[in-house]
């Protein structure tokens, strides 16, 4: 397996030094030398299969590496320690959970589950949710943790954030006293669990002799925090990773970790790689040259010899429908060459952007799956089956209460549950406790709901995991309940499809026949080193995946699709044509990027993943108009493309007035807003720019005009470039110097003419 992987590759395979990192760019191999490392030091007796770890960025990742290891050597990888952090950390303290102070059946709320924790508290602890909106406190909240703050040891420096302080606290009390920890908990509780206590620590450190982390440029402070003291003195940390694809500082991962470890550890260990063995030379070229107006770059060259190939092909659309009814002809040609559907993806920067494209392909019969989209596992239906199943392994779960408690309606009003929840909060307890204190009829109620709760409890003492999941769907009513709403029958198939889920569960985590509530030793071969066991109900094993798991059920399992994600998700991954669709100002680079410190750097990172997931064809596609979030917004083509060398590129529709000196980046954005507006006044406009567009409109006792200079609060000064409707509904497309092209309502944005 090493005589296959060039000298460098080699070199960082087979090292020796205890700590070393790779760094490379894209497609050079990194995965690939990662996963051959592990498979070499169990070849080579340097480490049993259980004495490693690894971290990959996604479970379709960790997978995918499972996959390949096994492929390499003849072991059973079952037991071992591969998956994300979250996966991780969850192992982790379900093994421990006595010691990181957590009930054996705590449930994991997803961002969706947090956020509504959130407003449930700020509602019952009387918090101004106008001075302190939910999200604003959930963003406060995970902050706070991923720099592993508690709120006893917090700075205060004013009211306001005293108060967030308190909340954050009031918060920690809640999901305490429910038995459930967020996604950033996660890591911070395993990171507590570690650093206090000796024994669990001492045990980890000499079981894992070799860590590995894939996508290192992405971990955040606490992330590396956890790897560092995992590793203790002795074990050997392995990293590899690429500071020009560090897309998720929004979320708080520090790129500078990498610099860190190299000045900390890795000294002189550093390889660098600098073959691709991913994409033609026209592809790479464009990557190379637009990551090159990044400033802020640990640098780094890339070469193939793969040939040329084909120029990147550059299309112009008039409007986001256009674009996608392109993508369907140039998709179906793409077909009857012969090519197959899961090696073309389709690329986009926000969630949003899916829905045209997906009438599209679903009007064009042509099977897709979506990534990272509404994830099966999101979907109300089967959420409502989650709650009922967290409730089964955890009555104390107040969010899961509150969600089935009158769901299918038994006569459980508002009123009820107000009082249960005052009663709840002054005896200290969760809701299904303090049932007892309600009284009348809707306190009957209540109990009866805690019944059917129990006796759902006691099944699962008996029956196997998907029996207790069709159990739950039918004695909650919910099967009913979908049975009878008309636009029912989809949920009803994602229902079945959740008790298939269960049962591929079973099957593939060796629960089969085992009665879903029992906790068991898991059925993996035993390491003689392993002094913890980790017992675990197959019902709780399976409600940690439905939390953890992106849930790509959406196609059929080994359909053959179209594959469809944003950027951020296609991280890591590669296919033959790719199609990055919306490269637009204002949508990519995002407008709100460019009013964040090095936002424009990260969105252009993200630009350099889209083009390097190319293996041999590349497309890039805007709209001139598009409707997003209900607006029709119109832009013009992204500065990332006028970044790109024209000797890589074919144009498919010809190419208008340049924005700047386009061959040396982006100018000045003086000259950027007038060429805009250059190119708007000469006529030189394709012609199928929007009917709608005017020269003038007045607004109050304001005519505002094309080309007119104008200065916004917040945005600064910029010009309009755009004009469309009147009055009321009349709109202006900016572009500020400083933010970026804009849509606003000239009614509603207060606008000074300069
Ligand atoms: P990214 O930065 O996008 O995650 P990467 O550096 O992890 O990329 P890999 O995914 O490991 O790159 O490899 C890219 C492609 O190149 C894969 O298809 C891999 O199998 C192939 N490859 C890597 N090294 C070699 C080699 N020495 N010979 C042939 N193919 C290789
Ligand atoms: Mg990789």
């Amino acid at each position: 397996m090493i005589d296959q992987l060039n000298p460098e590759q080699r070199t960082a395979v087979t090292s020796s030094a205890q700590y070393a990192l790779v760094l490379a760019g894209a497609g050079s191999g990194k995965t690939k030398v990662l996963t051959t490392r592990m498979a070499w030091l169990i070849q080579t007796g340097q480490v049993s299969p259980y004495g490693l770890l690894a971290v990959t960025f996604t479970n379709k990742a960790a997978k995918e590496m499972l996959a390949r290891l096994t492929g390499m050597l003849p072991i059973d990888a079952r037991g071992m320690w591969i998956g994300t952090f979250h996966g991780l950390c969850n192992r982790l303290l379900r093994a421990h959970y006595r010691d990181a102070g957590l009930p054996q059946g705590f449930q994991i709320l997803d961002t969706a589950d947090q956020l509504s924790a959130i407003k449930r508290l700020i509602k019952t602890a009387n918090i101004d949710d106008e001075k302190f909106p939910a999200k604003d406190v959930q963003r406060f909240i995970n902050g706070a943790k991923e720099k592993g703050e508690r709120p006893e040891t917090m700075e205060v420096w004013d009211a306001h954030r005293q108060r967030m302080v308190d909340i954050y606290q009031l918060y920690q009390e809640q999901c305490q006293r429910e038995g459930v920890v967020d996604f950033a908990e996660l890591l911070l509780r395993a990171y507590e669990l570690l650093s206090r206590n000796a024994l669990v620590r001492e045990h980890y450190q000499r079981r894992f002799r070799h860590i590995l982390v894939d996508e290192f440029q992405d971990t955040n402070d606490l992330q590396y925090k956890w790897l560092c003291l995992l590793a203790g003195q002795d074990a050997c940390l392995f990293a590899v990773g690429d500071d020009d694809q560090s897309i998720y500082a929004f979320r708080g991962a520090n790129v500078g970790n990498m610099a860190a470890f190299e000045r900390d550890y890795a000294k002189g260990n550093i390889v660098r790689l600098e073959q691709n063995y991913r994409s033609y030379g026209n592809i790479l070229d464009a990557a190379n040259a637009l990551i090159e107006h990044n400033n802020d770059r640990m640098g780094k060259n890339l070469w193939t010899d793969r040939g040329a190939g084909e120029p990147l092909r550059i299309i112009e659309q008039p409007t986001d429908l256009q674009e996608s009814q392109w993508l369907m002809e140039e998709i179906k040609a793409l077909l009857n060459d012969g090519r197959a559907r899961r090696d073309i993806a389709i690329l986009y920067r926000s969630n949003a952007q899916s829905r045209t494209i997906e009438h599209a392909l679903f009007s064009a019969r042509i099977p897709y799956k979506v990534y990272g989209g509404l994830r099966f596992f999101e979907r109300q239906e089967i959420k409502h089956v989650l709650a009922y199943l967290r409730l089964v392994s955890n009555l104390g779960d107040d969010t899961s209460f509150m969600r089935v408690v009158n769901f299918p309606t038994r006569g459980i009003g508002a009123r009820t549950l107000e009082n249960l929840t005052d009663a709840s909060r002054q005896i200290g307890c969760s809701m299904a406790h303090a049932i007892g204190a309600v009284s009348g009829k809707g306190g009957s109620n209540l109990a009866s709901f805690v019944q059917l709760i129990k006796q759902m409890a006691e099944v699962a003492q008996t029956v196997t995991l998907p029996e207790l999941v069709q159990h739950v769907i039918e004695i909650s009513g919910l099967k009913q309940y979908y049975e009878q709403e008309r636009e029912g029958a989809e949920r009803l198939e994602n229902l079945s499809e959740l008790v298939n889920a269960a049962t591929v569960f079973a099957l593939e985590e060796n629960f089969e026949g085992m009665p879903a509530g029992k906790a068991v030793e898991p059925p993996v071969p035993v390491d003689p080193d392993i002094m913890f066991q980790e017992a675990i109900s197959p019902l709780a094993a399976f409600l940690s995946h439905a939390s953890l798991e992106a849930g790509d059920n959406q196609a059929k399992a080994g359909e053959d699709a179209i594959q469809l994600m944003t950027i951020h998700a296609a991280k890591g991954l590669e296919f033959d044509v790719v199609f990055i669709t919306g490269v637009e100002e204002g949508l990519f680079p995002h407008e709100n990027s460019l009013m964040a410190d090095g936002g424009l750097e990260e969105e252009r990172r993200l630009m350099y993943v889209a083009i390097t997931r190319a293996r041999e064809r590349l497309y890039i596609s805007m709209a001139q108009s598009r409707m997003l979030h209900g607006q029709t917004r119109y832009s013009i083509r992204s500065r990332f493309l006028d970044e790109l060398p024209e000797a890589c590129i074919k144009w498919l529709t010809p190419k208008v007035a340049t924005y700047g000196a386009s061959q040396n980046g982006w100018g000045s954005g003086q000259s950027r807003q007038r060429d805009a507006f250059a190119r708007q006044e000469s006529g030189n406009l394709s012609p199928r720019v929007p009917r709608t567009v005017s020269s003038g409109v007045q607004v109050g006792l304001q005519q505002f005009k094309v080309g007119q200079g104008v200065r916004h609060a917040r945005f600064g000064d910029g010009t309009i470039i755009n004009l469309s409707g009147q009055g009321n509904d009349a709109q202006a497309q900016i572009i500020f110097q400083n933010a970026g092209a804009k849509t606003l309502a000239l009614g509603i944005a207060k606008l000074e003419i300069i």
